[in-house]
């Protein structure tokens, strides 16, 4: 059977990047390697708003997440703490045997500024962990408010996870100040996944240089001489690339404030329809992802028979996340979605609940 995802990640891929990946393989010391390298950079630094390296790592976003941590924390990492993934980073940190301490929010909180620089005001800390919308509940926090408080405390190396947001809505790096950025490839860029984008300032390039226990292969310090010579430390999964380059072409080609404008055009779309249905935002007010919308079932729709029904329809949603499961759904309008493509989602939804008698 097949069906298309609008969970959020893996997203549907389009046809054309799924061409770009069928291309011949080429050496990863080649010239034509290094060509292609060096053309993604200047469109991956308009995309992060960085004038920093951006590096392609092979893998997903949890071996960047993973490895950024080894990379900088000498001291003691702060992991904001406010949805599944963000909470994971805690644990992935401890399992690294770094110090790390959490500062936690309710699923579906933003992670609160104020919290935040009452937390590092007590020292210590010498880097950060923060994730820009926590997918798990559709939560989106205030990155530039976040980022004028790290800038309180030059000692910390900010380390932001932009894996759902990437692409879909401003991001400007180094006006903010943030240190060491990443995204996955199977959320807002609609590619599939395994391959990871990350932008690193030269602040957490000394750091990594100094922490002796930094591993090799997500070792920044390795990433940056690679770089300079339009390459990877290792072998990268080169068909992704291709489906990355061919991204940025479309990217270029709708233009970034109409790629922007479409994402919260569709996310509103999702969202008022939603209201109709009597599905209120779990999040809070004002902090709704604009990548995806993760309502509260309120009305107890038995989400496992919803996507039963949809499936045959042609299409899937996320019926919860850990332990939402159940009680909140998530649709993502990331990637290529369309008016067209999400109004067709919609209509079979609303067949759907009929007849489930909603
Ligand atoms: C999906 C996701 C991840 C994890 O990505 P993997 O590709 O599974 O490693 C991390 N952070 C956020 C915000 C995500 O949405």
């Amino acid at each position: 059977m097949s069906y298309k995802l609008f969970i959020p990640g893996p997203v549907a891929v389009s046809e054309r990047t799924l061409r770009a990946m069928t291309r011949p393989m080429i050496g990863h010391r080649s010239a034509d390697f290094i060509s292609l390298y060096r053309g993604l950079t200047a469109p991956l630094q308009q995309l992060f708003g960085t004038q920093n390296s951006v590096y392609l790592a092979s893998s997903s976003a949890w071996g960047v997440m993973e490895g950024a941590l080894r990379n900088v924390v000498q001291k003691k990492v702060l992991c904001c703490m406010n949805g599944a993934f963000s909470d994971k980073w805690l644990d992935v940190a401890r399992r690294c045997g770094l110090e790390a301490a959490g500062l936690p929010f309710a699923w579906g909180q933003p992670v609160d500024p104020e919290a935040l620089r009452t937390e590092l005001a007590k020292g210590g800390y010498d880097a950060v962990t923060l994730i820009h919308n926590e997918t798990s509940c559709g939560c989106l926090s205030d990155l530039p408010a976040l980022a004028n408080v790290l800038r309180e405390f030059p000692a910390v190396i900010s380390i932001v996870d932009t894996v759902s947001s990437f692409s879909a809505m401003p991001l400007n790096q180094d006006a903010l100040g943030l240190d060491l950025v990443l995204s996955g490839s199977q959320k807002a860029l609609a590619l599939p996944p395994g391959l990871t984008v990350l932008s690193v300032s030269p602040r957490a390039l000394a750091r990594a240089a100094t922490t002796p226990a930094r591993g090799y292969y997500f070792d920044l310090v390795e990433f940056e001489k690679n770089h300079v010579g339009g390459m990877t430390p290792s072998t990268p999964v080169i068909p992704l690339i291709y489906a990355l380059q061919s991204k940025l072409e479309d990217i270029a080609a709708e233009g970034l404030e109409p790629r922007f404008a479409r994402h919260r055009r569709l996310n509103q779309m999702v969202r008022a329809w939603g209201s109709t249905k009597g599905f209120g935002l779990f999040p809070r007010v004002g902090h709704g992802s604009v990548t995806l919308n993760c309502f509260a079932n309120t009305p107890g729709v038995d989400l496992v028979a919803l996507n039963t029904k949809l499936k045959v329809r042609g299409f899937v949603v996320d019926g919860g996340y850990g332990k939402l499961k159940g009680a909140t759904f998530r649709i993502s309008n990331m990637g290529d979605e369309t008016d067209a493509t999400m109004a067709e989602l919609l209509a079979a939804l609303d067949e759907v609940l009929r007849e489930l008698k909603i």
